[in-house]
């Protein structure tokens, strides 16, 4: 039986100009830009410098603490290590690669045969996909081998969320009809790493293609069931996902494993089964070009550190963009400079026209509660805003804006075209600088 969860709406979801799209490699580009920081923690300190050659999948920064390697996406030379534009807004420093075109790949990868991987520990597992880079790859780029150890001995069921609720993504769609077998093979490996028995794959009910070839793969022994669950915005939100296939709901401020479940996107087994079986680390994703002014909407399988530019380029527009968007329309963060990179959490490159935008000078609230009845999270959107407004911290904490997880049900249903989401995002900003700032004057 599947939960249903409060609030939610159901935005078209333009899935349809891409879901059929089988996926294609993208051509490697000549530079390539790889952040040091693609996951939430430390930055990697650069392992490489100017001038350096370097191999396919080589370790090119790491770091002690919260942090995953990053890896070169090809062979070639380091023309410098500097900051660089950055999905988020900022700067980041970053390594940027000439491409040599030889594809010489590091000498550490090498497949590994099947009685290798048998005898692997859990603790042998969870190094290898730390030494991969691995992050959440559904955009939340925690950290895998991170949440795999602090799982350990704590969770009883393993979701994994190949729900993809955004409107126009269907990188995972495409994902589990292309590539079943190895979604499948990295949901074994988080299996005995977490030593269950059992695991759960959950998608939307609009990826009947997507479930029966995932269920094709797969023999009553493996444990693993396959879950559709209705479709309604945000299904594929992690605490919307674990209360729809178990009832449970995860306190406010706490994790999934505080209710036994850790939920790992369908990518990121994929990038698991990579890692363990092919020795490959995280290099490449598959990234859904898409948007209502595209001429080919595409998902393709990217070399980490290719220009938004570059992937603008594949797909053509028919006018020039309103918004180009890192993710999805919802969720997605908008970007002012198109020679970001992709990265490990970028499952999608959203491209919209001007002419579907609604643009409203001085919005007003008319107070008709419909942000409300949307929310999933049950917060009340209309006072966080009037919170926000007031400027003070602890008038947007006593409203809970740290619950907020960003979905954008309240500024997609609000009327008045109420910037709700982006305040919600500088105002849990704002939460967190204060608490920072409250820390180090008592150190
Ligand atoms: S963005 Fe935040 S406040 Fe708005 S509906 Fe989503 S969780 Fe609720
Ligand atoms: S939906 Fe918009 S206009 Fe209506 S109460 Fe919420 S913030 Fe105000």
């Amino acid at each position: 039986m599947a939960f249903s969860f409060f609030g939610g709406i159901h935005p078209a979801d333009h899935k349809q100009l891409s879901c059929d799209v089988p996926i294609r490699r993208f051509p490697e580009p000549d530079v390539l830009v790889v952040p040091l920081s693609q996951h939430i923690g430390a930055p990697c300190k650069p392992l490489v410098k100017k001038g350096d050659q370097v191999a396919k999948g080589q370790k090119i920064g790491d770091n002690t603490g919260l942090c995953v390697p990053v890896h070169s996406p090809v062979s070639g030379k380091v023309k410098a290590v500097e900051m660089r534009a950055h999905t988020s807004g900022t700067t980041m420093m970053s390594v940027v690669i000439e491409n040599d075109r030889q594809d010489t790949p590091d000498p550490q990868i090498r497949k590994r045969s099947p009685e290798e991987v048998a005898a692997l520990t859990p603790e042998d597992l969870i190094g290898l996909i730390r030494e991969a880079g691995i992050v959440g790859m559904g955009g939340a780029t925690f950290p895998t081998h991170v949440k795999l150890s602090s799982g350990l001995g704590k969770v009883d069921t393993i979701i994994i969320n190949a729900g993809e609720c955004e409107p126009y993504i269907t990188a995972d769609d495409r994902l589990c009809r292309e590539f079943p077998e190895a979604v499948i093979a990295g949901v074994k490996i988080v299996m005995k790493i977490l030593g269950l028995s059992t695991a759960c794959i959950a998608l939307e009910d609009n990826k009947p293609q997507a479930a029966r070839a995932l269920r094709a793969f797969l023999a009553p022994e493996d444990g693993i069931t396959v879950r559709t669950l209705p479709s309604r915005y945000p299904q594929g939100a992690e605490k919307q996902l674990i209360y729809a296939v178990t009832g449970r709901q995860v306190p406010s401020g706490g994790l999934p494993a505080a209710v036994g479940c850790a939920v790992f996107n369908a990518a990121t087994c994929k990038a698991i089964h990579d890692a363990v079986w092919e020795g490959v680390p995280l290099i490449e994703r598959i990234v859904t070009v898409s948007g209502n002014i595209v001429m080919a909407p595409k998902n393709l399988i990217v070399p980490i550190g290719t220009s938004f530019n570059d992937l603008l380029e594949a797909v053509g527009h028919s006018e020039n963009p309103y918004k180009v968007i890192s993710g999805g329309p919802m969720m997605g963060v908008t970007q002012y400079d198109l020679s970001v990179p992709t990265t490990k959490g970028t499952n999608a490159v959203t491209i919209l026209g001007h002419k579907h935008q609604y643009l409203v000078e001085h919005p007003q609230c008319i107070r008709c509660g419909r942000c409300i009845d949307a929310c999933p999270m049950k917060l009340m959107p209309v006072l966080m805003y009037k919170s926000l407004q007031s400027g003070d911290v602890e008038n947007m904490k006593s409203v809970h804006m740290m619950d907020c997880i960003e979905c954008g049900c309240c500024a997609y249903t609000c009327p008045a075209c109420l910037p709700l989401v982006l305040g919600f995002r500088s105002g849990k900003q704002r939460i967190r600088d204060h608490a920072a700032a409250a820390a180090s004057k008592k150190l």
